[in-house]
């Protein structure tokens, strides 16, 4: 999912490391190049091509006319898991003899209206087309928001719990764009009012989004007066679902749900000034996610929540069972929304909390909204903590642990308040800036709390969810949609560069790099304040981290009084300050060697004859690792008809030997979370009923020369 900061550990980090690592590899289609693709006569006639082709071409039908590799995703995964797409909206809203502008929007039509808009995402928006000799061809995706920029939103929302919303949304704008105004809004929301700049505008709204005639100037009004219903998501308490004639005892409208416009998940354009105010019964509370104060009148509750820094999406979660707790902890109003049955105080949230904000606002700086709100969000079902809304740490309404080192490593809370600190990264890199960023602090805060080898071990674990995964198969730039990758891969880019930098370079960096979240906040701005920071160029370590989709592979050959170091991972060479051990008569001699090349040569003759060199020996850097062990795993099951183990590689069948299944696997030295699917079931920590003999933890040792993993 995209910004849902749907964070993965404990809870869904197990199940994550499963249900991503038995996910297919994704298929990349060979892309025809633009020349090749199937054209039409005019502009209006390939969108209308296009939009067919969506809605009922067999992918290879729609690739032949379309060449974005997101947006062909989109057909391929409908098409997959038997969606039905729905060609909503195609208009040529720009030409000149050459070229054309054409909006297209569509739908794959899914459960939830929040669904629908995710899943088209990557199809919806703006083309360019090119006309050549009288062929007009899709030449590439445009950036829904590029020219144009949201300043401000002053929202209106009148809830009736059960029923829905009725919205009117003010916005600031800028438009800079030639091509008019564009932006996503919920498909399912019914429209009553355009206008721009006090007159009823042209517009056009399918397939989640909205087009809005506007000419270029600086500053706009947009008028939007919408209803949209309220829907009971999936994750939420049965009891309440189907339930919509009973007024229900709580709801949500999250950011993800789009029940306002907005541009792009990662936009720097729409980072905005927020102003909400929702009318609700008064039997009801309610969470703007944002700094707020409210009113009780004539059985109407009016809640008033401004943001204090710029956010992009509002969220509205309420609940007639919460009893609101407002106390303020380490300078930072501290304001919880939670039932009676939910398993933590406000006061066990806030001696939580303390510590943690302690830490990072001591490395990073305080928190610029001084406000943070806890959530026990039901309609998000019976998870923990794992979604960040603004101002907002949300929770399922079963929280089994704040922070925990079993199994997985987890300080779940933590990882949500530590969002704080990047959310509005923005650019192809920001869930690495959000995601990675989380982590690293989720491994600051066990470390604090339970010592270093407890953020060792949540690294360790995060270094095999992603070998079994995404190594190989995705980088953090080709990749941007939130994924395990970003948590796996980006806590260790944290770390690494905390270790090569010392804590006042890096914390320094970060403080500078925080200074440009509110607009352009991407990777480059990162490496750039970074690099002041240490006082060299990091651009050479940085960006294999996020372009490549292997980490270094390293090998070594003894030469004499030389060793060569050789990068063989395939794509770039990384530049890496490598901590090696070398093997001598005289004991072993740590060094650090700077590679850069694909093959470094580094002179030893100071040390006398070497006979072996290990790398890495304290696990600073994410490289692949060459000694381990072969772990034998067994699972007793007689009656089983088939078992796979899932967590520490790629899936693996078992094989029956007697009564029980067995896989033997090497394994390069680290810390692996297991467990075993059986006959398609697979349990895990807290699953009730689940048996501890069918999930673990294995930490091995480095005895053995193993393959490299995966
Ligand atoms: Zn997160």
């Amino acid at each position: 999912m995209p910004r849902p900061f749907v964070r993965a550990f404990l809870a869904s980090f197990t199940s994550s490391i499963i249900v991503l690592a038995a996910r297919p590899a994704r298929t990349q289609s060979g892309a025809p190049a633009p020349t090749s693709l199937v054209g039409a006569r005019t502009p209006a006639a390939l969108g209308a091509l296009v939009l067919q082709r969506f809605a009922t071409g067999t992918p290879e039908a729609f690739d032949s006319v379309y060449p974005d590799r997101f947006g062909r995703e989109v057909v391929r995964r409908a098409v997959q898991q038997k969606a039905t797409r729905r060609g909503d909206v195609s208009r040529a809203v720009w030409r000149d003899a050459h070229r054309a502008v054409i909006l297209l929007g569509g739908t794959v039509v899914s459960e939830s209206s929040e669904d629908d808009a995710n899943r088209t995402r990557a199809f919806s928006g703006l083309y360019e087309a090119v006309d050549s000799g009288g062929r007009w061809t899709i030449a590439r995706k445009l950036p829904i928001d590029s020219g144009n920029a949201i300043r401000a939103h002053t929202l209106h929302v009148t809830l009736t719990p059960g029923k829905g919303i009725r919205v009117t949304d003010t916005l600031a704008l800028a438009v800079g764009s030639p091509y008019g105004f564009t932006v996503r809004l919920n498909g399912r929301a019914r429209l009553s009012t355009v206008r721009l700049d006090g007159r009823a505008a042209d517009y056009v709204f399918g397939g989640n989004v909205l087009w809005v005639r506007a000419a270029p100037r600086r500053r706009a009004q947009l008028v939007l007066t919408y209803t949209l219903d309220e829907e009971r998501p999936e994750g939420g308490d049965s009891t309440q679902r189907g339930a919509r004639s009973a007024a229900p005892a709580y709801g949500a409208y999250h950011n993800t749900f789009v029940w306002h416009p907005f541009f792009e998940y990662n936009s720097a354009n729409d980072l905005a000034q927020l102003d909400i105010t929702v009318r609700l019964p008064a039997a009801y509370h309610l969470t703007t996610s944002l700094p707020q104060t409210e009113t009780v009148r004539d059985g109407v509750r009016t809640v008033h929540g401004r943001s204090q820094e710029p956010d992009f999406l509002g969220a509205i979660i309420y609940d007639r069972d919460w009893r609101p707790e407002t106390t303020t902890v380490e300078g930072v109003r501290l304001e919880s929304f939670l039932a009676p049955g939910f398993p933590y105080t406000h006061d066990s949230l806030a001696a939580e909390l303390a510590p943690v904000y302690r830490l990072l606002s001591a490395r990073f700086g305080p928190l610029a909204s001084r406000y943070i709100a806890a959530v026990e969000d039901r309609a998000i079902g019976a998870s923990g903590f794992r979604v960040r809304m603004n101002d907002a740490i949300v929770s399922g309404s079963r929280p089994r642990v704040l922070s925990d080192t079993a199994y997985v490593p987890t300080a779940a809370f933590a990882h949500e308040v530590s969002h704080a600190w990047t959310m509005n990264a923005t650019g192809p890199a920001a869930n690495f800036l959000r995601e990675g960023w989380a982590t690293y602090c989720e491994a600051l805060a066990l470390g604090m709390r339970y010592g270093p080898e407890a953020a060792d071990a949540l690294r360790e674990i995060s270094r095999a969810g992603y070998l079994s995964g995404p190594e190989g198969r995705q980088s953090i730039l080709g990749d941007p949609d939130n994924g395990r990758l970003h948590y796996a891969k980006g806590v260790w880019i944290f770390s690494m560069l905390n270790t090569i930098m010392g804590d006042s370079a890096f914390d320094r960096g970060m403080r500078a790099y925080m200074r440009h979240l509110g607009g352009r906040a991407g990777y480059e701005e990162l490496i750039a304040e970074l690099s002041r920071a240490a006082g060299r160029d990091l651009h050479g370590f940085v960006m294999p981290w996020l372009t490549e989709k292997y980490i270094p592979d390293i090998r070594t050959e003894i030469d004499g009084q030389r060793v060569i170091f050789t990068q063989v991972q395939p794509g770039a060479t990384f530049e890496l300050p490598l901590d090696v051990e070398l093997a001598t008569a005289a004991g072993p001699v740590r060094r650090t060697v700077q590679l850069a090349h694909r093959a470094d040569t580094v002179d030893v003759s100071d040390v006398g004859a070497v006979a072996a060199v290990r790398l890495d020996p304290d696990h600073h850097l994410l490289i692949q690792r060459h000694l381990g062990e072969v772990v034998r795993f067994a699972v007793h099951a007689p009656e089983a008809k088939s078992v796979t183990l899932l967590g520490p590689a790629r899936p693996t069948p078992a094989t029956r030997s007697g009564d029980d299944w067995v896989v033997e696997l090497p394994l390069s030295e680290g810390r692996y979370f297991w467990a075993w699917q059986i006959d398609g079931h697979v349990d895990e920590p807290g699953t009730p009923g689940g048996a501890p003999s069918h999930y673990g933890v294995r930490v091995v040792r480095p005895l053995v020369p193993v393959p490299p993993a995966h």
